[in-house]
């Protein structure tokens, strides 16, 4: 481990607040079409378009807003009135203005790594919003580079660890998401740590790789230095 020199970080829920705004929107979105469905069906609904449209519209908010318009099409029959679609365009825009909030721990830990390691941020989602996130967040002098993709896959992270560091096999990816972040991660020969996040989108889930010998799970962000440090004994 004394040759690790790069670590990427996952940014939504990792080290800002993100899947509650995605849940807040969906509650009011089912209370919106509270009249035509239950509760339960119209978030199903939901997550059927929002499957069907990630090929189409790729990760992040304006996907989420054009499944929602989708979603209210279907359970009205085609009945919802333009000014229910105009509120859910209102909701969309109100997530896409939120203040970021960045999670306990991430400054200190930026901080403290990016003196010894090159440290890259890795996310997927709109362009336009992660930037802005970024920006907000004034984070972004801790980073050497950063990488805003569509997907993450295994190669994803090959191709990343090789520009910006020394190769995957010397890179750690510290994320929030099993199946964006620690598998593929894995798969391309890095270390990954999971940090949990009480909120993650079902379609993140993914079975824990317990046994790798190069995987690793913290609560929270304050241990990763410890563990870099332990690690690299
Ligand atoms: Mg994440």
């Amino acid at each position: 481990m004394g040759d690790l020199t790069t670590i990427g970080f996952d940014a939504d829920d990792t080290l800002w607040q993100n899947e509650q705004f995605f849940r807040m929107t969906e509650e009011r979105f089912v209370a919106l079409l509270g009249e035509h469905g239950e509760a339960a069906e119209i978030s199903g609904r939901l997550l059927e378009a929002e499957k069907r449209n990630l090929g189409f519209y790729g990760f992040g908010i304006k996907g989420f807003v054009l499944s929602m318009v989708e979603t209210a099409i279907e359970i009205t029959r085609g009945q919802v009135p333009a000014a229910v679609i105009g509120e859910i365009l209102a909701a969309g825009r109100e997530m896409a203005a939120h203040p970021v909030e960045t999670l306990p721990h991430v400054r200190d830990t930026l901080e403290a790594l990016s003196g010894d390691y090159r440290l890259v941020l890795i996310t997927k989602g709109d362009l336009f919003d992660q930037e802005r996130k970024l920006a907000q967040s004034g984070l972004g002098d801790f980073f050497h580079a950063v990488e805003i993709v569509s997907d993450k896959k295994a190669t994803t992270y090959e191709r990343i660890f090789a520009r910006h560091g020394d190769g995957a096999g010397r890179a750690m990816m510290v994320g929030n998401s099993l199946k964006s972040d620690i598998l593929p991660a894995l798969e391309a020969g890095s270390w990954a740590v999971h940090v949990p996040h009480e909120l993650t989108w079902v379609l993140e889930h993914a079975e824990e790789p317990v046994g790798h010998g190069r995987y690793r799970t913290i609560p929270h962000l304050g241990p990763l230095r410890g563990l870099v440090t332990q690690l690299a004994r």
